[in-house]
């Protein structure tokens, strides 16, 4: 009998293009997932998709007779346990870039070397590993399109990807795991049922994001360099990112995936997926990068923290609809587009002077696709104290931005409707619009929709002054 494994999933909630499922085929596995308390739980929209997601990977092992166990707890005494019950010589997982995660994989590694066992660790969830990708002197990137040059060379011989395994043998000797729903992953009353539209948007698990590739393929692929930036478009960009968070599809699957259908959009879209890659070869070699500020001057800059500020955004009330509209979305919906996120983000650093890492903490908890790596560079980046950051003084202007990508304001229509039949001349500036035309559309400002929280020109100024305070940003 050979000696059986375990098989433990993290961020990598699939069994096709899986090296470990893979590296354990042929051998009695026992598959399991933990889940952590404490500050990287997931926040909680990521913990909606959680769950779903777990439900469908546990069908499919079940289906294929190997059984998913399901723990709570503290992973450096669980797993070495467990590894202990069943007679376990190895564990395997695949490879994360979180610290905290890192930190508790050196941790279990120990605990299970001590016992003459050992952690294995598999490139699941990107494309290369981050600590593989250097500049010429050795180094790691700093800059996006070095990086990006760096990797598309790198990925030219990339293997295509494994198929899913037909059977697993189950370890014997596995003890009773939690039902799923003791992982109390939903909301919970009295808590509103704020993920009810979620099932409308969105099919959690493996058959769900290789149908959500399938369809963007189809439908978005071709037009994605052209559309990417258009919030409103249907398909104008994959919708695949919460599935890319936890492992659904792997970056390998899509990227192939994409290369063979070719189309205009092609490049464009890889490109993306080399941004995913930076995010996480930046917080791999920048440990510190979601709380602070990659260049040190911003450690000093004078943020003016101020909570019906932020509660304004949050709930989508700042009088600006491309924010606003981009807010709501985000609450119904657990998604914003990258564009409005860029937008939103903007607004909120530099017009509303609150720091970037309130808003970072608010899309940690509402949206799906929660990615500590994507989430904190994408801030950083936004706030321009990031590695590879948008210089601070290039202040989104929202009404400018939601006229070049919303035109029409369907968008706006859509997720604003007390301004849906706003003219589309005054739907990005509702504040702007004559008497008789709100009256005309039904919106008294105030009443019906904010007016806005700061002008435009006084937010920019002041920004831009609170900027000029942070020595050597120039
Ligand atoms: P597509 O345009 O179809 O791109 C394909 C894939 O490439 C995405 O699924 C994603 O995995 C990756 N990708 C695309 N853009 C980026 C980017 N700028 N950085 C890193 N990866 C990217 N993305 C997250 O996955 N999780 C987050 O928590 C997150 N937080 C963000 C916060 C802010 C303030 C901003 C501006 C961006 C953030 N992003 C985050 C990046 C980006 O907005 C999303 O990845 C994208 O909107 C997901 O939609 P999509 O799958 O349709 O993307």
């Amino acid at each position: 009998m050979p000696i059986p494994a375990l098989l433990w999933f993290r961020q990598d909630l699939r069994l096709a293009d899986h090296a470990a499922v893979a590296a354990l085929e042929g051998r009695p596995v026992l598959p399991v997932h933990v889940l952590e308390d404490g500050p990287d739980a997931p926040g909680g929209a990521a913990a909606w998709w959680l769950h779903h997601s777990l439900s469908a990977l546990g069908r499919a092992l079940a289906e294929r007779g190997a059984p998913l166990l399901l723990l709570r707890g503290d992973p450096r005494r669980l797993i070495p346990e467990l590894a202990e019950r069943i007679g376990a010589a190895e564990v395997h997982a695949g490879r994360q870039t979180e610290p905290a995660a890192r930190r508790r994989d050196a941790e279990t590694h120990a605990a299970l070397e001590a016992a003459g066992r050992r952690l294995v660790l598999h490139r699941t969830a990107l494309l290369h590993e981050p600590h593989l990708v250097r500049t010429g002197a050795g180094k790691p990137f700093s800059v996006y399109t070095p990086f990006s040059r760096a990797v598309f060379t790198l990925l030219e011989g990339l293997p295509p990807p494994l198929p899913a395994p037909d059977r697993l043998q189950a370890a014997p000797g596995a003890p009773e795991g939690l039902p799923l729903e003791a992982l109390g992953l939903l909301p919970k009353p009295p808590e509103p049922d704020w993920a009810a539209e979620f099932h409308a948007h969105w099919t959690p698990g493996e058959n769900g994001a290789a149908a959500r590739l399938a369809t963007f393929l189809e439908h978005g692929l071709d037009g994605y360099a052209a559309r990417r930036n258009e919030p409103a478009a249907a398909w104008g960009t994959s919708g695949l990112s919460p599935h890319l968070h936890l492992g659904e599809i792997s970056p390998r699957q899509v990227w192939h995936a994409a290369r063979a259908k070719g189309g205009r959009g092609r490049e464009s879209f890889l490109k993306e997926l080399v941004w995913r890659e930076f995010s996480h070869h930046l917080l791999w070699h920048r440990p510190e990068m979601p709380d602070t500020p990659l260049r040190p001057e911003f450690a000093a800059f004078p943020w003016q923290r101020d909570a019906a500020l932020l509660r304004a955004w949050q709930r989508g009330r700042t009088g600006y609809p491309i924010v606003d509209a981009g807010m709501r979305q985000l609450w119904r919906t657990g998604w914003m587009h990258n564009r409005v996120r860029m937008i939103a983000a903007s607004f909120l650093v530099k017009h509303l002077l609150q720091p970037w890492q309130d808003g970072a903490a608010w899309f940690r908890d509402t949206l799906v696709d929660a990615d500590l790596a994507a989430n904190s560079a994408s801030w950083q980046w936004v706030a321009g104290c990031g590695a590879d950051a948008a210089p601070y003084f290039r202040v989104f202007n929202p009404v400018l931005q939601g006229e070049t990508f919303d035109p029409a304001g369907t968008y706006v229509r859509r997720w604003c409707p007390e301004l849906a039949r706003l003219p589309d001349r005054f739907i990005h500036r509702p504040h702007e619009a004559p008497d008789t035309v709100l009256h005309g559309a039904g919106v008294k400002l105030g009443r019906d929709y904010p007016a806005p929280l700061i002008g435009l020109a006084e937010g920019r100024a002041r920004a831009l002054a609170a900027f000029a305070t942070v020595k050597g940003t120039e």
